[in-house]
């Protein structure tokens, strides 16, 4: 059955800068259950790397939660061998002081990340100190050090271990993740490995603590194919071994169908459609997942001199958007007079399958 472990509800984020308020996340719900994989999907600038970084209470600056909770059911250290039962705690993420105890705990111990490459992952709201310095903080891997130190450290901050101890994990680690001889790679300096074994490396880090949810943003973006089907089998094995929940973020709809259980669809910083994976890709229900969809090139569709289909127009300017649907000027099933001024509720379209478009409210859905 079923069982939440992290439940966002209304979620807002705002950055006030100079230019005016971006909402980045603008009253987001999602549920993710122990186990499962969720996929976040959307444009550059939707609100699912921000998404990510709230659930870690770790939002850059000058953005803010303004609103909304994330609640964490976290549960006490199951210890068979003492005959207590276990208990779950319900933390409201949100709420915790960033640069507290709690949060540490949770933050890299409970909730592992692997993140892209910084400089690959510039928006408009973030400076490039910013992101450096929320990759130092985010133990992404430090040019001058041997990658079993950096996964020994990683360790040996969230469990009690010996240094000794902390080394042979971090060994059988490299070993999971595929790294070849992890016996002599534990010593390697990153510049010492290729691009594949480095992302391994990082999930390895991810992965040390044996986290209940693993939030990948983008984890094989700089990657080859090769290389990142391979990640992707790996990330799979490992979650078919444990408990673990997934938060897959992409804005590659290939990857996420081979990965989730369920898909969120987001615009703008809102979700417009969310779906089990298969009803998503086979029954799209609103005009932008399908516009989504038919803009990923299909093996042997395309004839010569053929152009792929494209997202009409662009993406708002975040400081000034459209009234109504936010959707409403790139859509191709637009409604005069509606969807410039109403904005659109969550509507039920099948079993567990949900999309925010005035099409459905008009029909009673
Ligand atoms: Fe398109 Fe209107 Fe639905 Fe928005 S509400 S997605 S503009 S049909």
């Amino acid at each position: 059955m079923s069982e939440p472990l992290i439940e966002i509800k209304d979620l807002r984020v705002e950055f006030n800068v100079r230019e005016g308020i971006v909402k980045a996340v603008d009253g987001f719900n999602l549920t993710i259950n122990r186990g499962e994989t969720v996929g976040v999907i959307g444009e550059s600038g939707c609100g699912k790397s921000v998404t990510a970084r709230a659930i870690l209470n770790m939002v850059p600056k000058p953005g803010k939660v303004t609103s909304g909770e994330i609640l964490y059911y976290r549960r006490s250290k199951e210890n068979p061998s003492d005959g207590q039962s276990r208990t779950t705690d319900v933390l409201d993420l949100t709420k915790l002081d960033p640069d507290g105890e709690t949060i540490r705990q949770v933050r890299g111990g409970e909730i592992g990340m692997i993140f892209q490459e910084p400089m690959s992952s510039l928006t408009p709201v973030y400076s490039v100190g910013t992101l450096i310095n929320e990759a130092v903080s985010l133990h992404r891997l430090s040019p001058v050090k041997r990658v079993g130190a950096q996964i020994t450290e990683t360790i040996q901050t969230h469990r009690r271990v010996t240094k000794a101890e902390g080394r042979q994990i971090a060994i059988e680690m490299l070993r999971k993740v595929g790294i070849p001889k992890p016996n002599e790679r534990v010593d390697s300096y990153p510049h010492q490995l290729s691009g594949g074994q480095r992302q391994r490396v990082m999930i390895a880090i991810a992965l040390s603590c044996e986290p209940v949810m693993l939030i990948a943003d983008e984890p094989t973006t700089a990657l080859d194919v090769s290389i990142e089907a391979q990640i992707l089998d790996i990330m799979r094995e490992l979650q078919e071994s444990s408990d673990m929940a997934i938060l897959f973020i992409t804005h590659n709809l290939g990857v996420v169908a081979n990965m989730a259980h369920e898909i969120v669809v987001m615009y703008m910083g809102k979700a417009v459609e969310r779906a089990k994976v298969q009803d998503l890709f086979y029954q799209p229900q609103h005009p932008y997942t399908r516009s989504l969809l038919q803009s990923i090139p299909k093996l042997g569709q395309k004839k010569s001199g053929e152009r792929l289909a494209s997202i009409a127009g662009s993406v708002p300017d975040p400081f000034h958007l459209p009234p109504g649907c936010v959707f409403h000027p790139r859509c191709p099933a637009f409604m005069p007079g509606r969807c410039d001024t109403i904005t659109p509720q969550w509507t039920q379209v099948g079993d567990d399958h949900w999309a925010s478009c005035l099409l459905y409210e008009e029909a009673g859905k």
